[in-house]
């Protein structure tokens, strides 16, 4: 049980809700799930201290046990890597019963829901998530800082998008100059044109907190006045931004869609590519490479077509996402031939956020257990330089845990039912969701009193 110690830790009277360290937990007879050599570590012990996996390995070889360990007798559970989704939106939140009201509304109305969504991924097992365009660094902040539940955030800050492009959401008889940057309700991107604009663009995320730089490298889906095969910014303006995010320690990614596109985008040293639903076995060797990252996100254009969500989109986007949804599978299977290395990717928009772990039922179409479970794990914390902390139990790593009644490697898809047979998530050491009389929550802020 968690001892709640008023005093000990320093500015926590500032920040009355900073809570103490995480208590510490011993999890024996374990089965861990290895998802770096795709095998079981039968009968394991896992021991968590202040948030961090500080043992793995059988209980007889356990050097010095810490004292007021809570022991969770794991016999026929596995226990899993949290998960990282490396593709969503957290600002086009639920609650509009079409696309056009994710975006825009005013910044209270979408920030004060964002809680929920978080908390939601969270109860889902996924604890990291990386934000492709729209989520602020004050967000980050709170989840990091304990406010309230969530899974650890990578942020963009906005997408950047040129004129016309994947991030201008003007119709073509709307005359407005379009600022597009944080002044706009247009939260998910900024406009930029030019390299001068395109620089100030990258600079002004990476002051802002961004982790990463997102661009539109082609035309997308939602927009309203650009075709699919477009290619968005040109060669000069994509290698001045590569070169500002690069100054800065990091990297760009880029929405693109087309062979053309994932070309111009990589041969102008972008990192990452988005979608990727027309990628051929040409380029994909290329992308593996150049070790390009690709994040598909097949569930979004899968619930767009949906007859529950078909009046979601508008109808000139309604064309585009079959489009698209059908040449997915076939991009997945012609990316893993050739080895290049994928990540998680949902990209849910508004209601359709809930379908968020169908994707893992889609890539088992025709992708190997293993190969998602990895995708969802160890190869984002990889795209993000954080592959010694994060994406696998691991002495040393964060202990993200997910806590399962079934074996993910024989049967990803059991990550599709969280209610069924996801039975904890701790994040950072916490147990911030259990669906398990044997597993106590105490992620939980306690009262304070002065
Ligand atoms: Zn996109
Ligand atoms: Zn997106």
């Amino acid at each position: 049980k968690p001892t709640m110690s008023q005093t000990t830790l320093p500015g926590s009277d500032i920040k009355p809700w900073t809570r103490p360290a995480p208590q510490g937990y011993k999890f024996t007879n374990a089965n861990i799930v290895d998802v770096e050599s795709g095998t079981i570590k039968e009968s394991t012990t896992l021991i968590t201290t202040e948030g961090k996996i500080t043992y793995v390995g059988p209980e007889a070889s356990i050097p010095v046990s810490p004292t007021n360990l809570e022991t969770v007798d794991c016999q026929g559970k596995y226990l899993c890597p949290g998960l990282f989704d490396a593709h969503v939106h957290l600002c086009a939140v639920p609650g509009f019963s079409d696309l056009s009201k994710a975006f825009g509304n005013p910044n209270d109305v979408h920030l004060l829901r964002q809680p929920y969504t978080a908390s939601q991924m969270l109860h889902r097992g996924f604890t990291s998530i990386r934000d492709c365009g729209g989520a602020q660094l004050a967000l980050k902040e709170a989840i990091e800082d304990g406010v309230f539940p969530g899974p650890r955030v990578f942020i963009a800050g906005h997408a950047l998008s040129q004129f016309g492009g994947h991030g201008d959401l003007r119709g073509p008889h709307e005359a407005t100059e379009c600022c597009g940057g944080t002044h706009s309700n247009n939260h998910l991107g900024r406009i930029c044109n030019g390299v001068p604009e395109c620089m100030a663009a990258v600079r002004e995320e990476i002051r802002c907190g961004a982790d990463f730089i997102k661009i539109m490298g082609s035309g997308g889906v939602a927009s309203p006045t650009d075709k699919l095969e477009h290619l968005q910014f040109t060669a000069a303006e994509i290698q001045a931004m590569v070169e500002c995010a690069d100054n800065a320690g990091t990297f760009v990614t880029a929405h693109a869609y087309t062979v053309k596109a994932i070309r111009h985008c990589i041969d102008n040293g972008v990192r990452g590519i988005e979608h990727g639903n027309f990628v051929d076995l040409p380029t994909a060797k290329l992308m593996a490479e150049k070790g390009v990252y690709l994040t598909p996100t097949l569930i979004a254009y899968a619930q767009m077509a949906s007859e529950r969500w078909k009046n979601y989109l508008p109808i000139e986007s309604q064309t585009k996402n079959s489009i698209v949804l059908k040449s997915g599978l076939e991009a997945l299977r012609v990316a893993s031939e050739a080895g290049v290395t994928m990540c998680y990717g949902s990209d849910l928009l508004g209601p359709l956020g809930s379908a968020q772990t169908h994707e893992f039922a889609l890539r088992s179409q025709v992708l190997s257990s293993l190969e998602i479970l990895r995708s969802a794990t160890v190869n984002p914390a990889k795209m993000m330089g954080c592959a010694d902390a994060l994406g696998q139990i691991k002495m040393g790593f964060h202990a993200d845990v997910v806590i399962l009644n079934k074996n993910p490697l024989e049967d990803v898809t059991v990550f599709d039912k969280p209610d069924t047979h996801v039975l904890g998530v701790m994040k950072d050491g916490r147990v911030y969701k259990s669906r398990w009389d044997a597993l106590l929550e105490d992620g939980q802020i306690p009262v304070r009193v002065q």
